[in-house]
C-alpha cells in the first residue's frame, strides 16, 4: 500500500528522469534552480560569485551556476570578451553599460542556448557544453547573437522579427569586421538560407506571420535590403550600422520599451532619410518577395561547388565590401 505507491511513486520519477535525459540529453546534468521556465533566474544569480570583465563601453559581470566545464575558465572568459568584442566592434560600444551574464554548464560539447532578457537590468543566460572545446567556442555564434540583443528596445511581440532579423544579420557581420570569420563563409551563409524569409502563400507581411521563417530569416532580408538602401542613399558612407548606432546613442538598449516607428525614426535620423522606415511600410503589412537570385548576383557573388568567389567588377560589389569592412 503506502510502500508500494511510494516504490510506484519512486519508479515513475525515475521513468520520468530518464525520458527527460533521452529527449534533453544536454539538459540532464543542468541545476534546475538556474534553468527553471523562461525567466532569468536573478535572485538566484546575485548570490553567485562574479568576476567582472570590463568591454567597450561597459561590464560584464560574469557567473557560473554549479558544474564542471572541461576547459579552464580563462579560455570561457576569452569567449565572452571575444564576443562583446564583436559587438562593440560593430556598434562602437557594447550596447548596456552592464551586463548579468549566466553561464550554466550543460551535457555535451558546444554552446547549447541562449536567451536575453532585460526587465531587471540586460541579462544573458547561455547553456555551455561541459565538454566545449576551445575551436567549439570559436565557431560559436549563439553569445553573439544574444548581445545583438542588448542593442535594440524591447519590441512588441508582433515586432519579434525585427529583433531576431537582427541578431541574424548583424552577428555575422561583426564578427568579420572583428576579424573572427571570413567574409566568404557569412555570404555563403546567406546565399544558402535567406530564401526561408521569403514569404509563402498565404502570408501576411513581416508583422503578422508568425512563423520561424520570416522571424528570423525574414527579419533578416529587411535587414540586408535596409543596409543595402542607406548605403546606396549615402554613397557608401553610411550603413544600417551607423543607423543602429544612432539608436543606442540616442539612449535606446534593451532595457527600454520603444515603440517599433520611434526605432525606425531614430535610426533613419542617424544617416539622414527614411529608408528603414519606407521599407517597413513595404515588408511590415504584406507579403515581398525580393529577387534574390538578381540581388546576389549585383553584390557580386559566384559560388563555385563548395567555395565562393567574389565578383568585384558587380554593381554592388563596392557595398558588400563595405558592409563587412571594419569600421574607424
Ligand atoms: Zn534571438
Amino acid at each position: 500500500m503506502k510502500s508500494s505507491a511510494a516504490y510506484r511513486a519512486i519508479a515513475l520519477v525515475i521513468a520520468l528522469s530518464l525520458a527527460f535525459a533521452a529527449a534533453f540529453p544536454y539538459l540532464a546534468g543542468a541545476q534546475s534552480e538556474f534553468m527553471r521556465g523562461d525567466r532569468m533566474p536573478y535572485d538566484a544569480f546575485e548570490k553567485l560569485p562574479k568576476t567582472d570583465l570590463d568591454v567597450p563601453g561597459g561590464v560584464i559581470h560574469v557567473a557560473f551556476a554549479p558544474g564542471e566545464i572541461a576547459l579552464p575558465t580563462e579560455k570561457v572568459l576569452d569567449w565572452v570578451r571575444t564576443s562583446a568584442n564583436a559587438v562593440a566592434t560593430y556598434y562602437g560600444r557594447f550596447p548596456v553599460n552592464d551586463l548579468k551574464l549566466l553561464i550554466v554548464p550543460v551535457n555535451g560539447p558546444r554552446v547549447r542556448g541562449g536567451t536575453t532578457w532585460a526587465y531587471r537590468g540586460a541579462a544573458i543566460r547561455v547553456l555551455l557544453g561541459r565538454d566545449s572545446s576551445e575551436s567549439d567556442l570559436r565557431r560559436d555564434w549563439i553569445l553573439v547573437h544574444e548581445m545583438v540583443h542588448l542593442a535594440l528596445p524591447d519590441l512588441a511581440e508582433r515586432h519579434a522579427w525585427l529583433s531576431e532579423g537582427l541578431a541574424v544579420y548583424v552577428e555575422p557581420v561583426a564578427r568579420v569586421q572583428a576579424g573572427d570569420l571570413q567574409a566568404n563563409e557569412i555570404w555563403q551563409a546567406m546565399m544558402r538560407d535567406m530564401p526561408q524569409g521569403l514569404p509563402q502563400a498565404g502570408d501576411r507581411g513581416l508583422d503578422n506571420t508568425d512563423t520561424w521563417g520570416r522571424k528570423y530569416w525574414g527579419g533578416a532580408m529587411f535587414c540586408l535590403l535596409a543596409d543595402i538602401e542607406i548605403r546606396k542613399a549615402t554613397g557608401s558612407r553610411r550603413g544600417l550600422q551607423d543607423a543602429m548606432r544612432g539608436v543606442i546613442g540616442a539612449g535606446g538598449n534593451h532595457e527600454q520599451d520603444w515603440s517599433l516607428a520611434r526605432v525606425l525614426a531614430t535610426a533613419d535620423k542617424a544617416v539622414g532619410g527614411d529608408v528603414l522606415t519606407r521599407l517597413y511600410n513595404e515588408m511590415g503589412p504584406k507579403p515581398v518577395t525580393p529577387d534574390l537570385a538578381a540581388l546576389w548576383r549585383d553584390l557580386g557573388l559566384r559560388p563555385r561547388g563548395e567555395a565562393m568567389e567574389f565578383d568585384d567588377t558587380a554593381p554592388l560589389a563596392a557595398i558588400r565590401k563595405a558592409i563587412t569592412a571594419r569600421p574607424q
